[in-house]
Parts: structure tokens; sequence; C-alpha cells
């Protein structure tokens, strides 16, 4: 998963493009939910939020570092349950 950092300047464009609606507001700043982030692994080559972030303050969650694979069976998992 990744993770906003607090560079974040609340701008609103990450949080449409998010396919798994992972991304909300909290109580500052925007913040990803592990559980429901991919990467973007089954929906996009490339993590759509760090593409559209203009100050790139996306890295990954070194919290939940998950391989590719993980990272698919998260998107499984979460496409079976819509
Ligand atoms: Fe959403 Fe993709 Fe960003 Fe994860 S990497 S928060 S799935 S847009
Ligand atoms: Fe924050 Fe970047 Fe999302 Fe804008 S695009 S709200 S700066 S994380």
């Amino acid at each position: 998963a990744l993770m906003i950092t607090d560079d974040c300047i609340n701008c609103d464009v990450c949080e449409p493009e998010c396919p798994n609606d992972a991304i909300s507001m909290g109580a500052e700043i925007y913040e990803i939910n592990p559980d429901k982030c991919t990467e973007c692994v089954g929906h996009y080559d490339k993590p759509q939020c760090q593409i559209v972030c203009p100050i790139a303050c996306i890295p990954k969650n070194p919290e939940f570092n998950e391989s590719n694979e993980q990272l698919l069976q998260k998107y499984n998992r979460l496409t079976k349950s819509l």
C-alpha cells in the first residue's frame, strides 16, 4: 500500500482518481486506507494517485510492504465484495 505524508497540501486531485476508493480526507490531510490500496494493481500499470499528486508526497507505506502477488490478492478480494 502507499501512504500520504504530512507534506500533503489537500489539493483534492488524488481522491477521485483512486479505483479502490482508498483515499479519503482525514483529520488534517488526505489518508490512504491500506486495506483498500492495491497500489493500483489490477486496475492500472502505475499508481494513479502518484501520477496526479503535484508535490509527490505519496510514497510506499513501509508498514505495508506487499508483493505484487499480495496486491493482486487484495484486488481480487476487493472486487469480489463489490
Ligand atoms: Fe488508490 Fe492506486 Fe493510490 Fe492505492 S495507489 S491509493 S489504489 S490510486
Ligand atoms: Fe495531498 Fe497529493 Fe492528494 Fe493533493 S494529490 S491531496 S497533495 S496527496
